[in-house]
C-alpha cells in the first residue's frame, strides 16, 4: 500500500472515530437510569451480540459469513432506544476486544465507529418518521423500514469510502455493486430484527435465549453444509487416481489463462506430456502396477509444478498438461526438458521393459500468440502436434510447435521408408512375391490411412508397418516360401511363426518399436481365432486390425503358387462375409470404398482373364 493511500485511510478512520466518540459521549451522558432487570437485558444482549458475531451463517459458494449481530442492535434500538443500544454496542465491543486481542486495534475501532454512526443516524430517522420505540405496533412498521434502510446505507457508505481509498475506485460504482448484492440480506436483517424484537418484547431474556439457540444451530448447520460443499467442490475438479486436477478443470483454467494472456499481453505456454510406451508397462505388469506408476509420475509432475507455481492436470489416460503463464516457449522448453531428464533418472520397479529402460515421455510445447491463437483449442492442437512430432522423432524428447512440423512429418516418413526398404530388398532375390506384396500393402495402407483421416502419427506407423509387416519371412527357407504343393503341418507352423520372428527382428531397433504390434499381430482375427496369441476384438491394436484387412485383401487378389486368385469383386464379397469374424467390421466398408475409388483398374485377375 502506498504511503498516500495509507495516510488517507488513517485520516478517514480517525475522523469517523472522533465523530463516533463525540456522539457516544453526548448520548451516554443523557439522563437515563437502569434497574436490575434492565441490566440483565443489557448484559444478555451484549453477550448475544458477541455470540452472533462469531456464529455466522456461511453462504455458498464464497463462504462469506452472514452475521445477525446487526439485527440484534437494531432490535435493541427499536425496543429500548439509542441510549441502551449504544451501551450494548459498547459492552459487546469491549467483550469482543478482550476475546480477540489478536485483531488489529484500529479494526476494532473502525467496526465500532461504523456501527455507532449507523445506529445513531438510523435512530434519528426512526424518530423523525414517527417511530415510537418500546412498542410493537403496526404503526411502527414504516419508520422501522426507513431506519433499517438508513442503517444499511450508512454502513455501505462507510465500507465504500474505505474501499474507494484503498482500491482507487469510484465510490458510487462500489455503492451500486454492493447494493445489488446486499439487498436480500438487508431485507432479511430487517425481518430478523422484527422477530427478535417481538420475542424480547413478550418473553424478555427467554425470548433472546430462544433466538440465540436457533441462530447458533443455524450457524452450525450452514457451516457443515459449507464444508460438504467445499469437499465436493474439491473432488469435482480432481482426478481420482492421481490427485491432480482433471480434464474438465484444466479446460476451464486454460480458457481463463488464454483470456488473461489476451488482455494483458503476457506470455503463456502450454505443454502436453504423453508417457512413452505406457501400454507396454501395463501389458507386462497389469493395470494395478500401471496405476501405481501413473501415480508416481503424477507426483513428480506435481512437485515440479509447485516449485514453478504452474498448473498441472491429468489430461487423460497417460497424458498430462502444464499451463505455464509468464514464460516464453524457449524457457518452457528448457524446463520441461529438464523435467524429462529428471524423470529418466528416477527409477521405478519394472521400467526395464520400456524401450529406453527408464520412464520417459514425449512432450509438445507451444506458446500463446495473440495474432494466430484465437482460442484454447488451437493452443491445444499445436501442443498436440508438437507432441506427436516428438513421438515420431523417436520419443523421449520435447518439441516446440512451429509451422514446419507438418511438412517435416512427410519428410520424416520418406526417410524412414528409404531405410526400411533396404531389408525389404533382400526379398527381391529370395522371395519376390513377398517383396511385391509388401509394396502393394504399403500402397493400400498409405491411401487407406488418408481415407480414414488418421492422425499423422498413426498414419506413419500404419504405412511403415505395412511395408515391413512380413519381415519375419526372411527366416523361412526359400523352398517353403516357393513350394507349390500343400504345406505340411510343420512347414505351416514355420510360416505362421514369421510374425514372432518379425517382431524379434525389429525389436533390436528402438526407433521401430511402434511397428512391433503391426508386425506381430496382423494375423490376429477379430473373433479370436487368429495367431500368434488368439487376441479378440479391441484387444488387438487398431492399426493391426486395419492392417489385417489390407494384407488379406492383397493376399486374396494376387497370384499365389497354391491358391486361386480372386477378382476384386470376389475379394470384396469375401471381406464382407468375414466382417465381424476375421475382420473388424468398422473398417471393412471404408476399405472397400477406397478400393473402388482408386484401384478397380488394377484388378489383376480381371485383366489376366481378358474381361
Ligand atoms: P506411446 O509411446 O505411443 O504414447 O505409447 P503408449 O503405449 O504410451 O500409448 P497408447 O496410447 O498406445 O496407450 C496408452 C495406454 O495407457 C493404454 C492404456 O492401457 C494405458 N492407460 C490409460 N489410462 C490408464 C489408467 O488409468 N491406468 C492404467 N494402468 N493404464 C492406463
Ligand atoms: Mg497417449
Ligand atoms: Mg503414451
Amino acid at each position: 500500500m502506498s504511503k498516500v493511500i495509507k495516510n488517507k485511510l488513517i485520516i478517514f478512520q480517525v475522523s469517523v472515530s472522533i465523530i463516533a466518540l463525540l456522539i457516544l459521549l453526548n448520548i451516554l451522558n443523557g439522563p437515563v437510569t437502569y434497574d436490575y432487570n434492565d441490566w440483565i437485558i443489557i448484559y444478555s444482549m451484549s453477550g448475544g451480540a458477541v455470540l452472533l458475531y462469531f456464529w455466522t451463517i456461511r453462504l455458498m459458494p464464497t463462504g462469506h459469513g452472514f452475521s445477525m449481530d446487526s439485527s440484534l442492535f437494531l432490535s435493541s434500538l427499536f425496543l429500548f432506544g439509542i441510549h441502551t443500544s449504544l451501551l450494548i454496542l459498547l459492552i459487546s465491543s469491549l467483550f469482543y476486544y478482550v476475546y480477540d486481542k489478536g485483531r488489529n486495534f484500529s479494526k476494532h475501532i473502525g467496526n465500532f465507529s461504523n456501527y455507532l454512526l449507523a445506529l445513531s443516524i438510523a435512530y434519528y430517522f426512526f424518530i423523525l418518521f414517527g417511530g415510537d420505540f418500546g412498542r410493537i405496533e403496526p404503526t411502527n412498521l414504516y419508520p422501522y423500514i426507513i431506519s433499517l434502510s438508513i442503517f444499511m446505507l450508512v454502513n455501505t457508505i462507510y465500507v465504500a469510502i474505505y474501499f474507494s481509498i484503498n482500491n482507487k475506485e469510484r465510490i458510487n460504482k462500489i455503492i451500486k455493486s454492493m447494493f445489488v448484492v446486499a439487498i436480500p440480506s438487508y431485507a432479511l436483517n430487517l425481518l430478523i430484527s422484527m422477530v427478535l424484537s417481538i420475542l424480547i418484547f413478550y418473553y424478555q431474556v427467554f425470548g433472546l435465549f430462544l433466538f440465540l439457540v436457533i441462530a447458533v444451530l443455524l450457524s452450525i448447520t450452514f457451516k457443515r453444509h459449507y464444508e460438504y460443499y467445499n469437499e465436493a467442490q474439491k473432488r469435482a475438479i480432481k482426478d481420482q487416481l492421481t490427485g491432480l486436477y482433471n480434464h474438465g478443470y484444466f479446460e476451464d483454467k486454460l480458457e481463463e489463462q488464454c483470456q488473461l494472456a489476451k488482455e494483458t499481453n503476457q506470455f503463456l505456454c502450454l505443454a502436453l506430456i504423453d508417457i512413452d510406451d505406457f501400454k507396454k508397462f501395463n501389458d507386462t505388469y497389469g493395470h494395478y502396477r500401471g496405476d501405481q506408476l501413473l501415480k508416481f509420475i503424477a507426483q513428480m509432475l506435481k512437485q515440479d509444478s509447485i516449485k514453478h507455481g504452474w498448473f498441472v492436470a491429468r489430461y487423460g489416460g497417460e497424458e498430462f498438461t502444464y499451463i505455464m503463464p509468464g514464460i516464453d516457449e524457449h524457457e518452457a522448453f528448457l524446463i520441461i526438458n529438464k523435467l524429462r531428464k529428471k524423470v529418466n533418472d528416477t527409477y521405478f520397479e519394472g521400467v526395464e521393459v520400456l524401450p529406453y529402460g527408464c520412464i520417459s515421455f514425449s512432450a509438445g510445447v507451444t506458446q500463446f500468440d495473440t495474432e494466430s491463437t484465437f482460442d484454447k483449442s488451437i493452443l491445444l492442437d499445436h501442443a498436440d502436434q508438437a507432441m506427436y512430432y516428438a513421438k515420431a522423432q523417436g520419443k523421449n524428447q520435447v518439441r516446440i510447435y512451429d509451422e514446419s512440423i507438418k511438412t517435416d512429418h512427410s519428410l520424416d516418413i520418406e526417410e524412414n521408408i528409404a531405410r526400411l526398404e533396404q531389408p525389404l530388398n533382400f526379398f527381391l532375390a529370395k522371395d519376390v512375391y513377398t517383396y511385391q506384396h509388401s509394396k502393394r500393402v504399403y500402397q493400400y495402407a498409405t491411401e487407406f490411412s488418408l481415407k480414414l483421416e488418421l492422425p499423422i502419427y498413426e498414419r506413419k506407423t500404419l504405412i511403415l508397418g505395412a511395408l515391413i509387416h512380413d519381415i519375419g519371412k526372411i527366416e523361412i527357407p526359400r523352398e517353403i516360401l516357393n513350394k507349390k504343393e500343400k504345406l505340411t503341418d510343420n512347414e505351416w507352423q514355420m510360416v505362421k511363426n514369421h510374425v514372432v520372428w518379425g517382431r524379434e527382428i525389429i525389436s533390436k531397433h528402438p526407433h521401430l518399436h511402434d511397428l512391433e504390434p503391426l508386425v506381430e499381430l496382423h494375423h490376429e482375427r477379430f473373433d479370436g481365432k487368429g495367431y500368434p496369441h488368439g487376441l479378440t476384438g479391441y484387444n488387438i491394436p487398431k492399426l493391426a486390425r486395419i492392417l489385417c484387412i489390407v494384407d488379406s485383401f492383397d493376399a486374396m487378389t494376387t497370384e499365389r503358387p497354391y491358391q486361386k486368385t480372386r477378382t476384386f469383386d470376389e475379394a470384396i464379397v469375401e471381406l464382407r462375409r468375414c466382417a465381424g469374424t476375421q475382420f473388424d467390421p468398422e473398417y471393412v466398408e471404408p476399405f472397400i470404398e477406397m478400393i473402388k475409388e482408386n484401384h478397380y483398374k488394377d484388378d489383376l485377375a480381371v485383366n489376366a482373364s481378358g474381361e
